[in-house]
């Protein structure tokens, strides 16, 4: 279980994010929802360290370090970024084996990773690879360079990559931006396939209202950094804070 209390960040005169608390349970998933600018990634950018945040973070009950990236990852949450970190010179299944912490661009261009008793050591982690391109749809451009995806795809490969990470908690912000409605159901599909199958729990965040409907048991409305709302989905739409939050924006 992630628990995150009291989250504050600020930027200069900017409070982004203002004590905002959320649990998110084993195979939950619960929706992080507000307008733009309400502090949605900022909120997962504290959580994961990357930026300087007040308050206090546990990973089933153990706390986290705030402001060092990598902290949370290591106790199982795992995150993907509103903008695919896609690396486009690489494979698509490099781009998934750099998501390893024991990888990194470094060793995955070593000579001594090419000799063929070190292949079969890594033969493991490069069949975990394929599977997770497997698993996203991206088998078949396995050894394409990620500078030819088109975009849907390079969000997959993000997804691809996270998945081999075997999270216990997945953070994913807005993973269904800038795809069309196929696309988009086709991701709403893959989560729930992930999630029947013993995946992560899941903090969803999106700017999308529709998207979240199917999939999420509890949603957190945000709106200028702090909660305006918290509820089951209908709950949460039938407060007019939120349809005002959203209409204003
Ligand atoms: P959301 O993800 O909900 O669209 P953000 O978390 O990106 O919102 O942004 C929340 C607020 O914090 C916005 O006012 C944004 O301009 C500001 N902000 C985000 N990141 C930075 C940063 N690195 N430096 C300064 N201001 C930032
Ligand atoms: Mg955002």
């Amino acid at each position: 279980m992630l628990a995150a209390r009291d989250i504050r960040v600020r930027f200069g005169g900017v409070v982004a994010v203002d004590k905002v608390s959320l649990t998110v349970r084993d195979q939950e998933i619960v929706g992080l929802i507000g307008p733009n600018g309400s502090g949605k990634s900022t909120f997962i950018n504290a959580l994961t360290g990357l930026v300087p945040a007040e308050g206090s973070v546990e990973v089933d009950g153990k706390p986290v370090t705030l402001g060092r990236p990598g902290a949370v990852a290591r106790m199982g949450v795992l995150r993907t970024f509103q903008t695919p970190q896609v690396h486009d010179e690489l494979t698509c299944l490099e781009n998934v084996l750099v998501g390893l912490p024991e990888w990194n661009l470094r060793t995955l261009g070593a000579a001594w990773l090419r000799r063929p008793s070190m292949m079969r050591a890594e033969r493991g982690r490069w069949r975990g690879a394929y599977e997770a391109l497997e698993f996203t749809g991206l088998a078949d451009r396995a050894s394409a360079q990620a500078g030819e995806l088109s975009y849907g795809e390079r969000r997959r490969l993000e997804l691809a990559r996270v998945y081999l990470g075997k999270p216990a908690t997945l953070l994913l912000d807005e993973p269904a931006a800038g795809l069309n409605q196929v696309e988009s159901q086709n991701l709403v599909r893959l989560l729930t396939e992930w999630r029947d199958a013993g995946g992560p729990a899941l903090l969803l965040v999106e700017h999308k209202i529709d998207f979240l409907e199917e999939l999420c048991h509890r949603m957190i409305v945000l709106e200028l950094g702090k909660q305006i709302a918290a509820g089951e989905p209908a709950e949460v739409w039938a407060d007019p804070r939120v349809m005002d939050a959203y209409l204003g924006s």
